[in-house]
């Protein structure tokens, strides 16, 4: 059984309970990480940590936890659910109230609580042989806050099931003027010519820890050119390549938007060498 943690115990993940008076299910009012471990070792620990104030900060949910903290959290939850691969959800609500109103209370204490599940290993880094995504498309009609890691993820999920019925794993959303922002639960790069690129960080994506972890790697080792610019959806629609990254993806190649092949409907080698590189580098984050 999975171990979980709720405000400071360690228990059983079917025995962990909170009030159905919390905000997080009332309205979820709530802020999240997911954390990938590979081999007993956790990827972007203090860059999820800073996501995570980031986003509680914005929305005043007053926790105050130190980085050991976290970590002593992740390091009990890797150990107690046998290391391995594992995601490591943590999550905090604005806490249980007497009543339900909207306006913040005051006083009361944040729920803190986190799970580790078991993913698969890492994908190859042969194009040859790795898991294509298929996605669907749809324009994307979630709130204009989707920098913030809110626990609110009714609009992701109503886009993601879309992909599902349609059969995909995913789905590329692009906003009203034509624009690529992100998947509904990954960040996209579309590249043409040997040239990646990602939409720029604004309120209409989140700022992914894998995205900025490719980014930098790309960066520092230069084979393979990359911006962060306005990418529009007709763009990704005659790409040579579309990669997918989140933290339980890495990245992914897309081979299909709507059906119709990306470049020759198969992983390319232009992800063949960044994913070889996000695989040597992932651990020095
Ligand atoms: N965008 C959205 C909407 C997401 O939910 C996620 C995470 N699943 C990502 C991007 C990727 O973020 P990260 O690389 O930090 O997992």
């Amino acid at each position: 059984m999975t171990t979980a943690f709720l405000n400071g115990d360690y228990l059983p993940l079917d025995e962990a309970r909170i009030s159905p008076m919390d905000r997080g299910f009332l309205f979820g009012d709530g802020i999240y990480e997911v954390i990938p471990v590979h081999d007993g070792n956790l990827i972007g620990f203090g860059l999820h940590v800073d996501r995570m104030s980031e986003g509680l900060n914005a929305v005043e949910i007053k926790l105050n936890w130190t980085v050991q903290q976290w970590r002593e959290v992740c390091d009990k939850l890797i150990d107690r659910n046998g290391g391995g691969n594992l995601a490591i959800y943590l999550q905090v609500s604005r806490g249980a109230d007497t009543k339900r109103h909207h306006a913040f209370p005051e006083g009361i204490t944040p729920t803190v609580f986190g799970f580790a599940s078991k993913t698969e290993a890492s994908q190859i880094s042969d194009r040859t042989t790795v898991k294509p995504l298929r996605v669907s498309s749809a324009e994307d009609l979630r709130w204009r806050r989707c920098n913030i890691k809110s626990t609110a993820l009714l609009g992701n999920i109503i886009h993601f099931q879309k992909g599902q019925a349609e059969g995909n794993d995913e789905t590329l959303l692009f906003n009203a003027a034509g624009e690529l922002t992100e998947g509904s639960a990954s960040n996209v790069f579309v590249i043409k010519d040997g040239v990646a690129a990602t939409p720029p960080l604004d309120h209409q994506v989140l700022p992914g820890i894998t995205r900025l972890m490719l980014l930098d790697m790309l960066r520092k080792d230069g084979s393979v050119p990359v911006g962060e610019r306005v990418v529009t959806l007709q763009e990704a629609l005659v790409a040579d390549e579309i990669w997918f990254t989140s933290s339980t993806k890495e990245v992914g190649p897309v081979v299909e938007v709507d059906g119709k092949p990306v470049g020759n409907g198969k992983p390319g080698p232009v992800w063949e060498v960044a994913h070889r590189l996000f695989t040597a580098r992932k651990f020095d984050y």
